[in-house]
């Protein structure tokens, strides 16, 4: 007789704000990319940006493309949750995906600057889990600016000019990251979610589970 299989037991829990920033350059991007292949359970907040699209990006998957104009409308009828001028563009958290994802229970990652994982911190300090990913040195900094190959030497001088005052931040965030080897940078990234996800605070389910469990009678007879 085949053993009948046993339905994992499902908590209750609130979604995780994982927040996660960098100097440019230093991977971000690419490790947040590989944790949402990964991870079905969590979804990207994409930001709307004021900056000119790269090539390899689309529209609506990893940034909205809108106007100044159509910024500084959105930004000031308190549709965006943060907005920031990184680099001498505009970027902003839309509002709505947000509250839908946290009253659901999803998780949500953002890619954003200090300034964004600072307002997000004020805002939703508990939901919030901030990750800081450091390049090995700025020499390998500078050179993934060039590998990425999808700036002007123009942008990625005033990229690499502004990456010491953003390094400053590090101390703000919960984890940081040097992410030297990539797999080993995700690696960490992945053990923080699930060691995050677990946390008792976060899993309002639990109440109900361990009532349930302590008045839960065992068949004596049965043994
Ligand atoms: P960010 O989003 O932080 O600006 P990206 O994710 O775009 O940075 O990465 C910049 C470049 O560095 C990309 O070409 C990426 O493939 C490369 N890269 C990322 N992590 C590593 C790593 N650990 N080792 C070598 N190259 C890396
Ligand atoms: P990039 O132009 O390389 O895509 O992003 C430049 C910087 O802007 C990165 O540090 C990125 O994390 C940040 N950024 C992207 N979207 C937002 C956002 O919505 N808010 C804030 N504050 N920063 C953002």
């Amino acid at each position: 007789m085949k053993p009948t299989p046993v339905s994992p037991i499902q908590i209750a829990r609130r979604g995780l704000m994982l927040v996660i920033s960098s100097p440019s350059g230093a991977g971000k991007s690419t490790i947040a990319r590989n944790l949402l292949d990964q991870d079905k359970q969590i979804s990207l907040s994409v930001s709307v940006t004021t900056r000119p699209r790269r090539q390899s990006e689309i529209e609506g998957v990893h940034y909205h493309f809108i106007s100044q104009r159509e910024f500084e409308r959105r930004r000031d009828s308190d549709s965006l949750l943060e907005w920031a001028q990184v680099h001498g563009n505009f970027y902003g958290t839309p509002r709505e995906p947000v509250e839908e994802a946290m009253g659901e229970g999803r998780d949500m990652l953002f890619d954003i600057d200090w300034q964004g994982a600072q307002q997000l911190q004020e805002k939703m300090k508990a939901d919030v889990v901030s990750i800081f990913i450091l390049p090995p040195s700025m020499t390998e900094l500078q050179s993934r600016l060039h590998r990425r190959a999808e700036d002007t030497e123009e942008v990625i001088r005033t990229r690499l000019a502004n990456s010491r005052a953003e390094i400053e931040h590090w101390r703000e965030y919960d984890y940081v990251i040097v992410n030297d080897d990539l797999q080993a940078a995700f690696d960490s990234i992945q053990s923080i979610v699930k060691a995050e996800r677990l946390r008792r605070d976060r899993r309002h389910g639990m109440f109900d589970f361990v009532t349930k469990l302590v008045e839960e009678e065992p068949d004596l007879q049965s043994l």
